[in-house]
């Protein structure tokens, strides 16, 4: 485990050591019955590990978070309720990612709570280490993936690209982590505090403060079925993270407007010295060019406000975040095998 700069110093006066907390699993699951099976079984496993090395206090709530599927998802989370202990949350559509984990979160009632992927690529075996770093005084502890092995080199690529970029933004992003991460109460109530409609939840965690922590993983393949990322829902998701977090394209658009109003200066000044000299020639490409380039420039920059513009239209109306249909809970009194 490596730490963040923000990270508990453990070398100076080491603070106590918190007892072993209670714990949450949310897993947010959109068309997932493929990949349920295998997660199931896995968090059974995982839960009986850290109940036996007495990691975590109580039984551990898992919950899965139905957003809007179409196939059987629902139905496997229903028998899983029974049959895994596990407490079913069905959103009354497909609200996304962030906001199926968001309803997750604002679910759980434990001291800790753990976000990670239905598709077993975030791994349950650094759980323990998350926790360890919880007792030792971190509230938000992130899985940070250390080889991008198992990714195309495209995926690479672009991750790299969007990180670089997102630096040169001004935005407060870790690399190479995901949404697989461990937040205590105290953060999560925090966490609920902002009330953005446009949810950017691992920009919006690293704005909270509090002392934190890293646990390194290798991130397997997916599972079982496919990706609900395909590459037009990871733009839009990357957008979300600009815009949410920065105004540097606004400031882009000012400062490209200035270097275009100064280049047109020095054109005006090259044409009074043509004209006084007596050099003009009728030009084509002078007259055409700049109308094609500043009247794509300028829609661009409408674009580009257009977006922050819609951005206000949408987090003015203020509606919910998630819209739940259904809760499906175990029954009282029975544990959890391994609990
Ligand atoms: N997911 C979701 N709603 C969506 C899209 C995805 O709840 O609209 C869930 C999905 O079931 C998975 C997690 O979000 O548990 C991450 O999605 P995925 O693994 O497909 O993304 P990738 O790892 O390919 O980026
Ligand atoms: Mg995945």
């Amino acid at each position: 485990m490596s730490s963040s700069p923000n990270a508990p110093d453990g070398a100076k006066a080491r603070p106590v050591q918190r007892a072993a907390p209670s714990l949450s699993i949310v897993v947010p699951c959109f068309n997932e019955e493929a990949a349920l099976p295998a997660l199931l079984a896995r968090l059974d496993r995982l839960v009986a590990d850290l109940s036996a090395a007495g990691r975590v206090a109580g039984p551990v709530e898992v919950i899965l978070v139905d957003d809007g599927s179409s196939d059987r998802t629902w139905q496997v989370i229903c028998a899983a309720s029974r049959a895994h202990r596990v407490t079913g949350l069905r959103l009354s559509r497909n609200h996304g990612h962030q906001r199926a984990l968001l309803a997750g979160l604002m679910q759980a009632s434990s001291d800790v709570v753990v976000s990670m992927d239905a598709d077993l690529q975030d791994d349950p075996g650094v759980v323990a280490q998350m926790l360890d770093a919880y007792r030792d005084g971190a509230e938000i502890v992130y899985g940070v993936r250390k080889s991008r092995a198992a990714d195309t080199a495209f995926k690479r690529f672009s991750a790299r690209s969007y990180y670089w970029l997102m630096r040169k933004m001004g935005v407060d992003l870790l690399p190479d982590h995901a949404d697989f991460r461990l937040i205590s109460r105290k953060a999560l109530r925090a966490l609920g505090e902002f009330g953005e409609t446009n949810l950017f939840l691992r920009g919006l965690i690293r704005q909270l403060g509090f002392a934190s922590a890293v646990v390194g993983y290798d991130r397997a393949p997916r599972s079982a079925g496919e990706s609900k990322y395909p590459l037009r829902k990871m733009l839009s998701f990357a957008l979300e993270g600009v815009t949410s977090f920065s105004v540097q394209p606004l400031r882009l658009i000012t400062g490209a407007g200035f270097f275009i109003a100064g280049l047109s200066f020095l054109y005006v000044c090259y044409s009074v010295l043509a004209w006084a000299t007596g050099r003009t020639v009728p030009g084509w490409a002078s007259t055409v060019l700049p109308i094609y380039l500043l009247g794509g420039l300028h829609l661009i920059a409408l674009g580009v406000i257009g977006e922050y513009v819609g951005k206000i239209y949408q987090e003015t109306k203020r509606r919910p975040r998630f819209i739940v249909d259904e809760i499906v809970q175990p029954e009282p009194g029975q544990e959890r095998a391994g609990n």
